[in-house]
């Protein structure tokens, strides 16, 4: 099992747009995951697998060594850390912007800010930075309710288009970081198997930059 290379996905975007930089390097998966019940899907190449998991899951599956590289945004991976892994190349794919927002006609509260979000460490350390005392607030998703039902006064959040701000009644505020999907690699795999993955990492970032 340790001669295989298993690389962490996670499907939708993510993987719909690694695809044509993993078959630069020469992989294909021959399951669709959007199709097939399956976790792990073969390729073409015998000794590389494919795990479709959650994406907040990924950086801990190569963390450990349960995959040895794999495609994350770095949202999730400002969120998880970064121990045990390298971060080799940006795919710069599924861009966006982590940041705050609160509702078109936000005036700061009296008491203590409240912001709601799922990324609660990189919240935590953002107001940190700007010295700016705050109850962070975890929720797992639809954050864009919190402003409106009273939950929060503000949420931190990944913004594209701003549309779903807008479309509740928000507008976007300050940015926190530019997002966009990593290709990281577990430390000791870099080690134990070197030379297939700097091919592998060569090989994306080449497609990456169009070479
Ligand atoms: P928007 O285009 O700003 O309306 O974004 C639509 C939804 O998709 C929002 O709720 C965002 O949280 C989410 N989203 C947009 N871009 C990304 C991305 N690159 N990665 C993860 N989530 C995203």
């Amino acid at each position: 099992m340790s001669d295989v290379i298993t690389i962490a996905l996670s499907k939708g975007r993510i993987f719909k747009e690694t695809m044509p930089l993993l078959a630069a390097a020469g992989i294909i998966p021959t399951d669709d995951p959007e199709k097939s019940r399956k976790l792990i899907l073969d390729t073409n190449r015998d000794d590389v697998k494919l795990v479709v998991i959650r994406a907040t899951d990924v950086p801990t599956y190569v963390q450990y060594g349960a995959a040895d590289i794999g495609v994350a945004g770095k949202d999730v991976l400002l969120e998880h850390g970064a121990e045990g892994l390298y971060e080799p190349v940006d795919l710069k794919i599924a861009s966006c912007k982590l940041m705050t927002a609160g509702p078109v006609d936000y005036m700061p509260p009296t008491g203590r800010l409240r912001v709601a979000t799922k990324f609660v460490n990189v919240t935590k350390e953002y107001f940190a930075s700007i010295g700016q005392q705050v109850e962070v607030i975890k929720l797992y998703g639809s954050m864009e309710l919190g402003p409106i039902v009273g939950l929060s006064d503000l949420i931190v959040d990944v913004v594209d288009t701003g549309n779903t701000l807008k479309a509740n009644g928000l507008k976007p505020m300050d940015k926190i970081a530019d997002i966009s999907s990593r290709l990281i690699v577990n430390k000791a795999s870099m080690k134990m198997k070197h030379d297939r993955l700097q091919q592998i990492i060569e090989q994306m970032r080449d497609a990456v930059e169009g070479k």
